[in-house]
Order: C-alpha cells, then structure tokens, then sequence
C-alpha cells in the first residue's frame, strides 16, 4: 500500500474532519455534499468556483435529494453549509459575509475551495477522485453514493477504483458474515416483494439493507437488518419506501411511477414485514431512525 506525498497527504488530513461523524445519529452531510459539488466542478472546469446562484439551485438539490428529510427553505439549507465550511479552513468566499444568512450572498458572492487546497488536488491525478470516494462513502451507503456522485458530476466508477486507505482510524469494520445471515433470517428472499431469485442455487439480486445506516453507527445486528432485492433496497436507502412502527411498509408520495412494473412499488405499501420464526423483528429504534433520517414526503394515503 502506498504512502501518499505530503501535498497529498495535506489535503486528505484537511478533509479528514468533514468525514468524521459528530452527530450524534443525525445525519450531516451538508459540508460533505458542498465539499463534492466543488470536487465536481473542479474536475470539469478546473476551478471549483461556484458562485451563489449557482449553488442556491445546485446545493439545495443535493441536499433536499440526499439529505435528511427537513422543514428548512432550499435557499436556508444550501446557505447554512456555504457559509459556515469556511470555518474548517477548506472553502472561501470572496466577500465577508455573515454565517446562514441568504440575502448577502445574493449581492454576487462566490465561493471555491481554499486556493492551496485546490492547488494541491490538481497537483497529483487521481486524489479529486480519492477525496470525493472517501467522502461520500463515509457519508452514503452503496446504494446510494454514486446516485450522489452523478448528481455532483463526478463518475461513479470511481467507487471501483478503490485505492489506499489513508484514514482506516475513522472506519468501523463491516462484519463479513452479517449479509448472509440477514438474508438467511429473512428466508432468502425479500422482506418487501418476497423475490426470491436464485442463480444456479444462489441468491441473486438480493441484499442485507442496514434499516439504521451503517455510516451513521448502524450496528451489523440481525434486527438492524433486512433482506432486501437490489430496486428495494435502493428504494428504501433513498428514501422512497419506509417502516410504520407496525413493520408495515411505507410509500411516498415522492415516488411515481407510469408502467404496471413501475407501479407495483405503490402495491407495497401497508404491506405488514412477518419474519420467520426466530429471526428478530426489527429494532424499534432503527425504524424510528430511518423514518426521521432517510424517509422523504409523506406516505401514500392508506
Ligand atoms: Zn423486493
């Protein structure tokens, strides 16, 4: 494994921070989508400036997409990390401005990575894409991180390239043995749809969705556990479908859909979870958790 060069090095112990998780099980990846956007932008384009108007629109998608369902107005969440990054020493802006407060950028602020920081991503091909995997990966599931990645302009692929891992202190360990015994608990086949898919004998299209995210300080425990096909497990980490304390599904209105395949997903809904026998039932704190962290809109009606 290689050691990087003390530039590279530099910029990852910069961002190092805005990968560690302080949030007490709220999810908190307003810096971290800022920091990708600009990522993103950099890569196209060279600079990673982005000027208010652009992100009021850009940032506040991402973070109304990929965030944590809130009350909070577009313009008020995207101003909220624009303004405070800087004091983590990564992004300025070109005009003093107040912390949070939208009407000021408006007058043409623009903001961009610190000059050095920027200076040192382009000095070495390939740590753009190294700091936007270690970001998104600390911040994201698998299901979800390269939805993000394309919606900041940066190549899924890259999460393939893997690399070394330079900050192994502020990752847990994924136990190698939960995901075949979630989806054994589950008997093999979707909590949700029941899909069952086999390939010569072997589950196919089948996965163990943590309901509490493993990024967040999910635990690798069988109730924090489902078997999940890949369409809901990706559906379930973006928010789409959800739990009532019942365990029966919910659906939101967020979703939609034209053709009988795409429709069916509404069909969940009110459908009631009923584990074998044995298989323990999903902790009531990690269903309270993704309904309040990961579940967007309302559900349908009953
Ligand atoms: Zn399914």
């Amino acid at each position: 494994m290689a050691l990087p060069d003390a530039g590279a090095r530099d910029v990852l112990d910069r961002l190092a921070s805005l990968r560690q998780h302080r949030h007490d099980g709220r999810r908190s990846p307003h810096k971290p989508l800022l920091v990708l956007l600009a990522l993103g932008r950099l890569a196209r384009t060279g600079s990673s400036s982005l000027p208010w108007k652009d992100a009021e629109q850009d940032l506040a998608d991402l973070i109304q997409e990929f965030g944590p369902p809130s009350k909070t107005g577009r313009a008020q969440s995207a101003a909220y990390p624009f303004t405070r990054l800087r004091s983590d020493g990564v992004w300025t802006l070109d005009r003093d401005v107040p912390m949070d407060t939208v009407s000021p950028l408006r007058g043409g602020v623009t903001g961009r990575l610190q000059a050095s920081l920027e200076a040192a991503l382009q000095s070495r091909a390939g740590l753009v894409d190294e700091v936007a995997r270690g970001l998104v990966e600390a911040h994201f599931p698998s299901t979800v991180a390269p939805d993000v990645l394309v919606a900041v302009g940066l190549d899924p692929e890259l999460l393939r390239r893997g690399g070394a891992e330079h900050h192994p202190a502020d990752k847990r360990r994924r136990s190698s043995t939960w995901p075949a015994a979630v989806i054994e608990a589950w008997d093999r086949q979707c909590a949700f749809c029941g899909f069952d898919g086999q390939a010569g004998g072997v589950p196919v299209g089948l996965e163990a969705a943590h309901i509490r995210w493993f990024t967040v300080d999910g635990p690798d425990d069988l109730d924090n556990g489902l078997a999940l096909c890949s369409l809901h497990h990706k559906l379930f980490d973006r928010g789409v479908l959800g739990l009532a304390d019942d365990l029966t599904v919910v659906v939101s209105q967020r979703f939609s859909a034209r053709t009988l395949q795409g429709r069916a997903v509404y069909d969940l809904h009110g459908h009631r979870l009923s584990p074998r026998p044995g298989t323990p039932r999903p902790a009531g704190a990690h269903v309270t958790w993704h309904r309040e962290q990961v579940f967007h809109g309302l559900p349908l009606a009953a």
